[in-house]
Parts: structure tokens; sequence; C-alpha cells
């Protein structure tokens, strides 16, 4: 099987089958917070299965609820025909999510949820009031953004890495300051910057908002670019300023939903409803492939008009409202609110960041990025001067190799390592994976 994966799979981010040669994992099953590979030797599961599974692997609930629905029907089409799973979703999802959104559009990815909804704001526009603001088509997004890997979410996307190659074919977007605290990129210091990381957003949209169809933002934590956590209030103040500036505001929560940050939905920590929300990873609990776009009515309403009005959406999927994914996600949420996961989370975060705490004390960790349960412990060369880690130094990964060989698998982004801990990761489980992180850092850095 190893040869056999090295020969015929194209795994995402080629350069990792280099990293992984000599010594790859081939998973066979999981079980609760451990992942077991063909040898029956076990992992604990640092980083949720690229931060998706909530309440752990083969959990017989989520097995069942999806078996059920196999044994009606695995896939019927949602263009045209309706199913009974996808409608009892969408139901649920305008419940729990923030007061306002009302609609929901489903795909199969949280890149598609995205370009759904950049979809929706520039059609939006087109069509508002006759088309009266139809030179709206540009978008904002954060610097550092990262919102999938088409080439709408890469347009959108702030990661040197992930655009440069693409450039020619990416559409324009402007970028503001990520509030990367660490490094700010205006070069300024908490608290006496006075968040000016928001004044520029709100500088941006006072020149250009007469063309800004929306802002997307990864609300709270920006995660991939590793763990960039938002001063407080910043979400609040782009809010108000897109509603000021009559500019759609797109939260990206496919990866801080699902109580991630502690609340089910990150938006939640600063009372703000967006205009469009993309949902995918935790959706499912980690089960299967979903993915939700939600809008507000006014969004929605749009795009209704009688068909010569041409008002339609074009956009929809083969496995749109898959019946059996939407089984596994009601499954999830009712297990979320059934074991009151949201409740018992308060706990484990606190113990995650007192356990971190010590994580400073070694000679290479720069910063230490928290929200939730979802933590990114920034390595540097030198912590005096900040200096990083050159590429070619390939730091993140050695320390997650010599994690996996402790039985542990977590994540690098670059030079920051990454723990993304199952939302039911047990105290004692919690705990073997500070401690085999710490000393996988302590013995690669030295
Ligand atoms: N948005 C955010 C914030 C993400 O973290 C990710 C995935 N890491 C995506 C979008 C893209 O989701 P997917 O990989 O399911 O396409």
């Amino acid at each position: 099987l190893e040869q056999w994966d090295r020969e015929y799979i194209w795994h995402p981010f080629t350069q990792m089958q280099e990293y992984i040669k000599d010594s790859p994992l081939v998973v066979e099953r999981g079980e609760g917070s451990y992942l077991i590979d063909i040898e029956g030797k076990r992992y604990l599961d640092g980083v949720s299965s690229l931060w998706v599974t909530v309440h752990g692997h083969n959990k017989k609930d989520l097995n069942s609820a999806i078996e059920e629905q196999l044994n009606k029907i695995a896939h019927s089409t949602l263009l045209g025909l309706a199913n009974v799973p996808s409608i009892l979703l969408a139901k649920k999802l305008v419940e729990i999510t923030p007061p306002g959104l009302n609609k929901v559009f489903y795909s199969d990815s949280g890149s598609t949820a995205v370009e759904i909804a950049l979809k929706i704001a520039f059609q939006y526009w087109k069509q508002k009031d006759g088309g009266a603001f139809s030179k709206k088509i540009r978008y904002i997004s954060m610097g550092e953004a990262y919102h999938g890997d088409t080439i709408g979410s890469v347009s959108v996307g702030g990661m040197e890495m992930f655009h440069d190659i693409f450039r020619p074919l990416l559409f324009d977007c402007v970028h503001v300051p990520a509030p990367y605290c660490y490094r700010c990129p205006l070069g300024l210091a908490k608290p006496s910057c006075g968040m000016a990381c928001a004044q520029a957003v709100e500088e941006v949209m006072a020149k250009s908002h007469h063309e800004i169809a929306a802002m997307i933002i990864e609300p709270l934590v920006q995660g991939a670019a590793g763990m960039i956590v938002a001063p407080e209030g910043y979400l609040r103040r782009v809010r108000e300023l897109c509603s000021r500036y009559n500019i759609l505001l797109i939260a990206d929560e496919v990866a801080v939903g699902f109580g991630r940050t502690g609340k089910m939905f990150a938006c939640e920590h600063e009372g703000v409803t967006p205009d469009l929300m993309c949902l995918a990873k935790g959706i499912t609990g980690g089960y299967l492939p979903l993915a939700a776009t939600l809008a507000t009515y006014e969004v929605y309403q749009a795009f209704l008009g009688t068909h010569s009005e041409c008002k339609t959406f074009f956009h929809g999927h083969t496995y749109t409202g898959n019946p059996v994914a939407c089984s596994a996600a009601l499954a999830n949420i009712k297990l979320i609110e059934e074991e009151r996961i949201i409740g018992g989370l308060g706990e484990k975060i606190s113990f995650l960041e007192q356990g971190l705490k010590r994580f400073i004390g070694l000679a290479h960790v720069g910063d230490i990025r928290q929200k939730g349960l979802m933590a990114g412990i920034e390595l540097v060369k030198n912590k005096g001067t900040k200096e990083p880690y050159l590429w070619e130094d390939n730091i993140g990964h050695k320390v997650i190799m010599e994690a996996r060989k402790n039985g542990l698998v977590i994540r690098p982004l670059g030079n920051v390592i990454v723990l993304m801990p199952l939302l039911s990761m047990s105290i004692p489980e919690l705990d073997r994976v500070l401690d085999i992180t710490y000393h996988s850092i302590a013995k690669i850095t030295g």
C-alpha cells in the first residue's frame, strides 16, 4: 500500500509526499481520538483530521444516522427536486446560526461555499434596484487570508504562496493588513496602535466603496495563515463598516464554525450577523463532505423574479444537498446539543491555555496564539529579533515528524505548529497532545 500510495496518488501539496516518503502513515481505522494505521499503531489525532472531526472517529450515533439514510436513498438531486434530510438540515442551520441568516445554499467543500458567496455577492449588486449598483464588482479581503483552492477563493486569498503562480488567472481584490500582532504589517504594537488595522479597512472602504461588492473575512482566527487571532472588537468594527459603506460581509466560518472557538459560530463572540456565511469542515462532524452558504433574506430577495427577468443564480453542484451528508450533519448537530459539547468546552480551552504557557519558555518559541480549541505555536530562529526560520530549514515538518514517531499527528503551517484537538478529546488526551508537542519542539529546535 505504501508503495502504491507513492506510485499512484498525487497528494495535495506535492512536496508533502517528499517529506513523508521514509515513514508514511496509511490510516486504516479510527477510534475516538485515535487514528490507527495498517500496522495497528495508534496516533492521537491532534488536528481533527484537517479540522473537521467533532465527536471522535467511528462514533456509533453518526455511523447509524448515515446507515439509516443509506437504507432509504444515497442521493437524489436538488435541481428541481427536494429531499427530506436537506430540508430538515436547512431549517436547523437557520435556527442555530446568527439571527437574520435564513436561506441555505448547499455545496460540497469549503472552497465551493466561498465561491458561491462571492458569486452571490457579485450578482446581488448587479440586480439590486435594477442594476443601480452594478459597478460594485471588487472584493476586500485580509492579508494572509485563506479561503480555499478554487480560482475564486484563491483570488480572495492573501497568502503569497498560494497566489503567486496563479496570478494571471485571479480577479481583483483589495487586501487589508492582517491583524497579525506578533508581526504587525503596519509596524505598530498593541495597545498603542489603537487597532490601526481596522482603521485601514475604513480607509479602503471610504475610498472605494462604490466599486466593492463584499468583504470576506475568517472571523476571529485566520487559520491557515498560522492561527492569527484578531483583537477583540475587530470583527464588530468590520461589520459596522460594511453596513456603513453598503458592502456585503461574508463570514468564512469553514474552519471556525461548529464549536472550534468555544461558541457554535465565531461570529457569536461579537454579536455579528454577516450577510453571507460559509460553512463546511465540522458541519458533518468530519463524516462526509458537505458545505453550506447561508444568506439573509435581503440578499436572497434580489434573486426573486420571473424566469424572463433572468435573476436566476446559475450555480448548482451535482451532489448539492446530498441526503446522506445532510443526515450526518443533522446527527452531528443533535449530538453537539444533546451532549452539551459547547458548554463543556470551557474546561478544555483553559487546560489548553494553561498547558501552552510553558511552551514560551522554549528557546525557539516566539509566539503562542490560541482561540478556543485551536492554537498555533510560532517557531523562530531568534526570539529577540523574531528572525523566522527559512523555508529550506523545513522546521515545521521536522517537528511534526518527531511528534508522529511518538504517536501524535499534528500539522505545520510554515513555521507555525498547529494544534486542533477534537472537541470530544478528554483532558488526559489533551495533556498528551501538549506533552508530545512540547518535547518534539524541544528536541528538534534544541
Ligand atoms: N476557508 C477556510 C477558512 C479554510 O480554512 C478552508 C480549508 N482549510 C477553506 C475555506 C477551504 O475548504 P475546503 O478545503 O473544504 O475546500
